[in-house]
């Protein structure tokens, strides 16, 4: 008698070849692969992206004008012509056997070919009349060929590929009904799947693919999004315990004179929200293993001073301290809003030589000469206290005596290689760190995008803020509104920002637009202010020249590129115009819009569009006219936007989330991290779960998988 065989692993099904099905013959085979399906796994994970539910369907002598309905009819005739504005439209006559009906598509000339008389399909969209008749236009269409069943699974089909739905629907049968008789493996604990109400895999594979009703669908819909994500959270999960365990960092002495001296002197009481993060960034300061935490907060809610506490626990202790930002001219923001911060700021002495001024420089490429030499020499011996730069410090050449504790101030993402490089850059101890992010991403989001670090956030204003007015100015009446609000706000001794539009393929071409704004609204709009213009391919000299005057209030407005995106600080300005708007991305509008209401006094946004004002004002526009929330607009950009430009390394190839999404499974994502902490934490390298360690190979992001192919 044999031993029964074991279940199928994935694993298993990715390593045999779709050639290898019943029908697929060479060409075939070719298309497949042209699509990204090499294997019984991809095939099988090509899942439906769409499920005709037959028992919704109207016969066509039933249908309702003004009605949505679902109707499967055959084609009997299709005919294609060019209307006014040189528009196609195409336009069809179909029936079923109670009635006929028209049908017609604009823009969409690939209908004609598309819908070729005697096919099946189903039809979904809301019923007009049309010359008397009923028509649908522009309906959702699904071929559906002659397929029976209540759900009629619909395949993404390739018109170029050659390969229709239902033969993907017989190739994927074919696949299920060979994994029957060993059954497919379940590597999820029962325990898991029990306290979730997950049904078991195998299942859930036959039913994403052959549902009997919409709730079967999406009970396997759950099951497989949840094994996505429980995939990735615990290669991030079993990461983020490895980098603990694995080494050794600083015990920071959090409660220093220099940290509290640093707090008597500020203008302000920290806000709950500060001393809270604070409080998280000490425990981890003060432990043995180094910090690896994520700091996210709102434009304005004070993360400069939290990061600034975070570098001083180390230079209190005797270390030292940098602070990275992904650009020189940030970089050089910082180091004008950090030194004013820190200014007349003594360090105690721990020896006999009594007190000494805190050492803090710039380090960019503009260090040149001796002067570069000097400083690096200081950070070598560890004179140098705190150095501020870009993340070429980690990566160049630069040698700490004593680096205890790093902040990045990134714009999108501190990835994998430049972690890697901080750790190779450590001597003995790995130095603490601080990921601080200018642009919040909701929660479960950054659970993903960043599950490997613990994260902070400050979800806290500083008291005292006006909310800002954000208008859209559709119109040239809007428009001069908004320039009149500048003159006003310029009358009455305060200051205005004109962001130009952002011309993403050149700076040159970026550079020119700005120059041009800068003179039409010297000679226009806003003739007889004092007007300045920045923008990144200014002399640095010139461009601190220029902000020093707009500090000093010598300027009334500031005609800049994106460069102010982050870090300028003048609390004074109340008034900013962002020309072109409906280009710029949310969140990058709302650091913008950032640089005002950062005083007492009611601060205004205009933001001005290129397109016409019956377009209205885009959804971003609107999303920003509607909120001022960093956390809220951040769950619209990705509603807008989807995952996929969060997930930036899943881009590189096929993502490993098919069915789950970051935005609509908020809730799962949040129940697989915890599962993987669970299972982790008891467990860390997954001794008693052979099959889910097995199936971490089958990531395919650097995200999931760095940690698996490093030693
Ligand atoms: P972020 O970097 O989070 O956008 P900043 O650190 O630049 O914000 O702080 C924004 C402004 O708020 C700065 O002018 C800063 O001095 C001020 N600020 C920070 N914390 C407080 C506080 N607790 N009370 C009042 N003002 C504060
Ligand atoms: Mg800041």
């Amino acid at each position: 008698m044999t031993a029964p065989e074991r279940p199928i692993a994935l694993r298993e099904l990715a390593a045999i070849d779709v050639g290898r099905l019943r029908g697929v013959g060479d060409r075939k085979r070719e298309s497949l692969s042209a699509v990204g399906i090499e294997t019984v796994l991809d095939l099988l994970t090509t899942y439906p992206r769409r499920w005709v539910d037959r028992t919704n369907e109207a016969r066509v002598a039933d249908l309702t004008p003004g009605e949505e309905a679902l109707v499967i009819v055959t084609v009997r005739s299709v005919s294609k012509r060019v209307g006014r504005n040189r528009r196609t439209i195409v336009q069809g006559v179909v029936g079923d056997g109670t009635g006929r009906m028209h049908v017609v598509f604009f823009n969409q000339p690939w209908r004609e070919r598309q819908l070729r008389p005697e096919l099946q399909v189903a039809l979904f969209g809301k019923v007009d009349t049309y010359q008397g008749g009923l028509q649908m236009a522009n309906p959702i269409v699904d071929l559906i060929g002659d397929r029976t069943g209540r759900i009629v699974p619909i395949y993404p089909q390739s018109e170029k590929a050659q390969i229709s739905t239902w033969e993907l629907a017989g190739w994927i049968d074919n696949a299920l009904e060979r994994c029957r008789p060993r059954g497919l493996r379940d590597p999820v604990p029962n325990e898991v799947r029990r306290r979730l109400s997950l049904i078991d895999r195998e299942r859930a594979l036959r039913q994403i693919h052959h549902p009997e009703s919409i709730s079967e669908k999406e009970q396997a819909r759950r099951r497989l999004a949840f094994d996505e994500l429980l995939r990735v959270q615990l290669a991030l999960v079993m990461r983020k315990r490895a980098l603990e365990l694995g080494s050794v960092g600083f015990r920071h002495t959090v409660d220093g004179e220099l940290v509290r001296r640093f707090h008597a002197g500020l203008a302000f009481a920290l806000t709950a929200a500060q001393r809270r993060t604070i409080a998280e960034i000490d425990a981890d300061l003060a432990a043995p293993h180094p910090m690896h935490r994520l700091l996210q907060g709102d434009v304005g809610s004070g993360k400069t001073v939290v990061a600034v506490t975070a570098l001083l626990a180390a230079v209190q202790g005797g270390h030292q301290g940098a602070l990275m930002a992904p650009t020189e001219v940030l970089a050089e923001q910082h180091a004008v809003s950090v030194s004013h911060m820190l200014d007349g700021l003594l360090v105690p002495a721990s020896n006999l030589f009594g007190e000494r001024p805190l050492a803090v420089e710039l380090l960019t490429s503009r260090a040149t000469g001796t002067d570069r030499r000097r400083m690096m020499t200081g950070l070598a011996v560890g004179s140098v206290d705190l150095v501020i730069g870009t993340h070429a410090l980690i990566q160049e050449a630069v040698e700490f005596h004593r680096l205890g504790v790093v902040v990045v101030d990134e714009q999108h993402r501190f990835g994998v290689e430049q972690r890697a490089a901080l750790r190779d850059k450590a001597g003995t101890a790995v130095p603490d760190l601080l990921v601080m992010t200018a642009t919040p991403i909701p929660r479960t989001a950054a659970m993903t995008v960043y599950g490997d670090l613990d994260v902070s956030v400050l979800d806290e204003l500083p008291p005292g803020r006006t909310p800002i007015i954000t208008r859209w100015a559709g119109g040239p009446l809007l428009e001069a509104s908004a320039w009149a609000a500048v003159r006003d706000e310029a009358a009455a001794g305060r200051q205005a920002y004109v962001v130009c539009p952002l011309i993403d393929e050149s700076e040159k071409l970026e550079v020119a637009s700005a120059e041009e704004t800068y003179r039409r609204l010297a000679d226009g709009e806003l003739q007889g202010l004092r007007l300045g213009l920045l923008h990144g391919r200014m002399p640095p000299a010139e461009k601190e020249a220029t902000m020093d005057e707009f500090r000093a209030g010598q300027l009334d407005v500031l005609v800049a590129t994106t460069v102010i995106e982050v870090g300028v600080d003048v609390a004074n300005a109340t008034v900013m115009v962002i020309l072109d708007a409906d280009r710029f991305g949310i969140a990058q509008l709302h650091q913008l819009r950032g640089r005002v209401g950062r005083g007492v006094a009611a601060s205004q946004c205009w933001l001005l569009t290129s397109g016409a004002i019956e377009d209205g004002p885009g959804p971003r526009v609107e999303a920003l006219v509607a909120s001022t929330d960093g956390f809220e607009l951040a769950e619209v950009d990705l509603d807008l936007r989807g995952e996929g430009t969060l997930m930036s390394s899943a881009q590189k190839g096929r993502s490993d989330l098919r069915l789950a999404s970051l935005r609509r499974d908020r809730e799962l994502v949040k129940l697989a991290r915890d599962a993987a902490f669970d299972i982790v934490d008891a467990d860390p390298v997954l001794l008693h779960h052979p099959a889910l360690l097995d199936e971490l190979h089958l990531l395919l992001t650097d995200e999931g998988t760095e940690f698996l192919t490093r030693s």
